[in-house]
């Protein structure tokens, strides 16, 4: 998923003419100072870390501050420290605007109608997720027409906004359209929406952009998003790879096996860490090429539960076999193996003479992976 960081979605915003707080990006403290210190943002300010996780203001990931050293001590504070898991590289600095009341509004699709959708409620400010469902009016769109005079006039209603605050959502809703068809985004969220003056503010703004449009976004093609380095490379070579929390790696073939084999893993209290999926293959560089990837994850123990159909045993085997020698003595691990079907007998032979035994049980050979990853890391 191609997920923006709120200042990337405000400068999305922007170009289709949302309202804004003046901001900057700034990537250290002195940046930071400088930009409030040169005028570039004005005082007080609000300086916030960009992260894609939400719940920054509750979680000190947004802080206001009214002079440069309390921007400078504000952005020390948070730059380099995690929030929610995420490293924050990133700080948006922006004018603080005094809020009269905080909305939400969201374009979104509503897969099971297949139109689009948009959501208000006049309780922003909040993750959408705590507000009662009957506070939250949902709305779906035809897409041919687009957003209507009606649509919108029912909006300002749930969200109590009526003469030049209604017209201004009106203009609002527009750019939000806009943004969500042009840019193919499959999430437009503005949260909170803000009441500033006689006027509407986006204080925040999520954006996602559809996956399976994003060929058609060049423009997006270096935007981070939730892939680790290793699940980038593995990407670039078409091998299904996921890096989770745990120290157990799984390679097993189709998502069904895979599966299955992280929840023996987990019920026998063992953490799944990496899984690797080999799809149908019949070519062992293709099995060399995800082991090696995998070695390079670092895992405590790795379960190799292959169910050879056109995957053959031996394929996998042979590919293993050949990937294994080129593992540095230093940083290997142990291998429990359990490959059956199809060429099942050349398979464990090649493995047995690697020295990797194949355990036919599931229960028994997930246990001993569970072992062997017991005691490291
Ligand atoms: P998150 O959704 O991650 O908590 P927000 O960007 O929504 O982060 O900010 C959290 C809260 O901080 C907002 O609900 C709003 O009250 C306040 N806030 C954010 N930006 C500004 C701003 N420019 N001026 C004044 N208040 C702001
Ligand atoms: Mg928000």
């Amino acid at each position: 998923m191609v997920k923006l960081a709120e200042w990337q979605g405000k400068s999305v915003f922007r170009k289709y003419g949302v309202p804004l707080p003046r901001g900057e990006v700034a990537r250290s403290p002195e940046e930071a100072e400088s930009l409030v210190r040169g005028g570039k943002v004005p005082l007080p300010c609000v300086v916030k870390a960009q992260v894609l996780a939400g719940g920054r203001g509750k979680g000190g990931a947004v802080r206001f501050a009214d002079s440069p050293e309390e921007v400078r001590a504000a952005s020390a504070a948070i730059l380099g420290s995690e929030f929610k898991g995420e490293k924050v590289r990133e700080l948006l600095l922006e004018e603080k605007l005094s809020i009269g009341r905080e909305l939400y509004v969201s374009l979104t699709l509503d897969r099971t109608q297949r139109l689009p959708l948009l959501i208000a409620s006049a309780r922003g400010g909040v993750e959408i997720e705590s507000v009662a469902d009957s506070e939250i009016d949902r709305q779906t769109i035809d897409p041919f027409p687009g957003l209507t005079s009606y649509e919108k006039r029912r909006a300002a209603k749930v969200l109590g906004l009526s003469g030049t605050l209604a017209r201004s959502l009106d203009r609002l809703l527009d750019s939000l359209w806009q943004v969500f068809q042009r840019e193919d985004a499959e999430l437009v969220e503005v949260n909170p929406l803000a009441i500033v003056g006689d006027g509407l503010v986006a204080l925040d703004a999520k954006v996602i952009i559809e996956d399976d449009a994003a060929f058609r976004h060049p423009e997006y093609a270096e935007v981070r998003d939730d892939r680790t380095e290793l699940e980038e490379i593995a990407r670039e070579k078409e091998i299904a790879f996921v890096q989770l929390d745990g120290n157990i790696g799984v390679i097993a073939n189709g998502a069904g096996l895979t599966m299955a084999t992280l929840d023996v893993l987990k019920e026998l209290g063992g953490a799944p860490g990496v899984f690797l999926d080999l799809g149908g293959t019949d070519d062992p560089k293709k099995v060399t090429e995800a082991f090696l990837l995998m070695a390079r994850a670092k895992p405590a123990s790795v379960f190799l539960n292959i169910f050879g159909g056109v995957t053959r045993c031996d394929t996998v085997a042979k590919g293993l076999v050949e990937a294994m020698g080129q593992v540095p003595a230093t940083e290997r691990f142990p291998l429990i193996a359990r490959i059956r079907g199809n060429n099942e007998t050349e398979g464990i032979e090649i493995l047995r003479s690697a020295g990797v035994t194949s355990v036919s049980d599931l229960r028994e050979s997930a246990q001993a992976a569970v072992d062997a990853a017991r005691g490291r890391r």
